[in-house]
């Protein structure tokens, strides 16, 4: 005969705190200026971003830095109605991927300049395939949240 057990939800928080790195500090040097930068693989072309030091497919260093296109696609969407720790902004926001124009993988940033309060009315104008434009904040803060959202086009 097995023993039931009583289980109790909960959530371990571990605040930490990580050095940006050349690479990061130039990706979000750019945030503070308006651009979006990327790095380019030597071996295989592709166009990564946000910037990187390797290419995670050919494993060797980039080093040649791009600045990428502030229009994208949408590749992929979800609607957050929920808090959760390290959340980018209040809830609800639309977390998305979006593959920006000339690159060569998906960025994921957050959609707005739309009511987001209903999401019946959320997915009526979000969709797969939608074109997208960078919506910056006014301030140079070297902060991925320094480009507020994407917003339809
Ligand atoms: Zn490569």
């Amino acid at each position: 005969m097995s023993k039931e057990y009583k289980t109790l939800m909960t959530e371990i928080r571990l605040p930490y705190e990580l050095a940006y790195g050349p690479v990061w500090t130039r990706f979000f040097e750019g945030m503070a200026e308006k651009k979006i930068f990327g790095t380019k693989c030597a071996k295989c072309n592709r166009i990564l971003v946000p910037a990187r030091s390797f290419c995670p497919r050919c494993f060797v260093d980039t080093d040649e830095w791009v600045e990428v296109a502030q229009t994208g696609t949408l590749t992929a969407w979800s609607y957050v109605n929920y808090r959760y720790f390290g959340m980018p902004t209040e809830p609800p926001f639309i977390s998305a991927l979006m593959r920006l124009d000339g690159t060569d993988v998906d960025f994921l940033h957050i959609l707005g300049g739309f009511d987001l309060a209903d999401f019946e009315k959320a997915r009526k104008i979000v969709k797969n395939g939608m074109r997208l434009k960078a919506v910056w904040s006014n301030d140079k803060k070297a902060h991925i949240m320094n480009l507020k959202y994407f917003k339809p086009l």
